[in-house]
């Protein structure tokens, strides 16, 4: 297959080929501990990779704007009853091209420009997309935010509904890109309804918890529910939205012909493929197996003595304070970088560091668990990483770590990457 061993590719661009095998090498020799990332399936990469990629199909199946639509039709019907199935949504839309897309076409439907929003502050856990003035969210929309308890890290329900009378929204968004524990979807509802609110739910990053039942679903307590498919989903990287026959039509609208023009058909059959593959028996244990993997990471770095935000972990991530050895997020993301291992630094509630600096460091297990990492081995991995941590200046010491990172990574494959057609 061609973008499996990238022969046919390194004859015709030898530059671009080239740098995807880095990339390959990177990523199986590497430790991803990136909360957002994950590594899709050998059959998923493979339907991402096909002729589906020539097609305009304009519309939704069975009412299109071109010819020849009839098996990209066949595939796209595929994804959306799957999604359906998977979540048990009345209606799905599989063609938003990402998560942030996902959320233009949510508040684009059900609102105005100019109209309140109230979504979780990016520095406290939220995404870019709700409501950040840098972001079109901010921009288009009046954005007020919630935070979360400074000492315990959790959302204040509260004071959510507090601020929700306050400001009056028109939409309220919850869901979280670096918050550790579940969210309470039926109590956001609540204050919805308090206050007259559509409530949208962003399950961008635990949707494939939700999936395998490990995070409680918001589908039936919010007016619409987006996501990505790329996250714990493990899926092509794009997007989706799940929302009530009431509301279906008026979100098709606004997708097409309100945001783009044709949709990406090779990525949608990888949609189709990656929701067939969350609803076999297997993927429950694989997201089971995520939270397992991040308390006990949760449980070592507080044994080490690194506090953790919010006290541990209820999802596939958790918020290191690193701060507490007196280094900045951004220094400790570049010290394990050099070591393979890839983190992202934060901020953490109450942060006294820059957005740029942070001092905290967000790890997740989706990726790992993906190789097969069990507790023991993520155990491993919190060492490795404190010991980078404690002694940025001993070179001697990073290289061991370094050396034992690949070692580790030695043992475990990555989905579509033959060890051994490593170039
Ligand atoms: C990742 C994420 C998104 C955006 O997804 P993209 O595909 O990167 O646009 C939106 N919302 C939340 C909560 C996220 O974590």
């Amino acid at each position: 297959m061609v973008t499996m061993t990238g022969s046919l590719l390194s004859q015709a661009d030898p530059e671009v080929a080239a740098s995807i095998g880095r990339e390959r090498r990177r990523q199986i020799e590497g430790i991803e501990l990136i909360a957002s990332e994950n590594y899709a399936s050998a059959a998923v990469l493979e339907a991402v990779g096909t002729v589906l990629t020539n097609k305009y199909a304009e519309g939704l199946p069975g009412k299109r704007y071109y010819g020849g639509c009839e098996f990209v039709d066949e595939i796209e019907v595929l994804a959306i009853e799957r999604a359906k199935q998977l979540f048990g949504a009345e209606h799905a839309n599989v063609q938003p091209h990402s998560g942030a897309s996902a959320n233009l076409a949510a508040y684009f439907s059900l609102l105005n420009p100019g109209d309140k929003i109230l979504g979780l502050n990016l520095s406290e856990g939220g995404h870019l997309t709700h409501g950040k003035d840098v972001n079109f969210s901010g921009r288009f929309f009046d954005a007020h935010f919630y935070g979360v308890d400074p000492v315990t890290g959790l959302i204040d329900y509260d004071q959510v509904l507090a601020k929700a009378r306050e400001v009056r929204p028109q939409a309220i968004i919850c869901g979280a890109s670096a918050y550790s524990r579940i969210i309470d979807f039926k109590r956001f509802r609540e204050i919805a309804d308090d206050v007259g609110a559509f409530l949208f739910a962003d399950i961008a990053h635990i949707a494939g918890l939700v999936a395998g039942g490990e995070h409680p679903s918001p589908v039936g307590y919010a007016h619409i529910t987006t996501s990505t498919t790329h996250k714990t989903l493990r899926g092509p990287r794009s997007g989706f939205i799940m929302t009530s026959e009431e509301f279906g039509a008026g979100i098709d609208k606004t997708v097409f012909p309100g945001m783009h023009g044709g949709p990406l058909m090779h990525v949608i059959a990888g949609k189709a493929v990656a929701f067939r593959e969350a609803l076999q028996p297997s993927f429950k244990d694989y997201a089971r197996q995520i939270v397992l993997n991040a308390k006990a990471m949760a449980s070592a770095f507080m044994e080490r003595g690194f506090p953790i935000i919010s006290g541990g972990t209820d999802n596939h991530l958790l918020l290191v304070d690193v701060g507490s050895i007196g280094i900045s997020g951004r220094k400790a993301e570049r010290l394990l970088d050099s070591v393979g291992i890839s983190t992202n630094r934060n901020t953490i509630p109450g942060d006294t560091r820059s957005a740029l600096l942070g001092s905290g460091v967000r790890i997740g297990t989706p990726a790992v668990t993906t190789r097969g990492f069990d507790e023991a081995d993520c155990v491993q991995v919190v060492d490795f990483i404190t010991r980078a941590l404690r002694a940025p200046d001993d070179d001697v010491a990073l290289a061991r770590i370094g050396a034992e990172v690949k070692e580790l990574t030695s043992r475990f494959p990555v989905p579509g990457i033959d060890r051994d057609a490593l170039d």
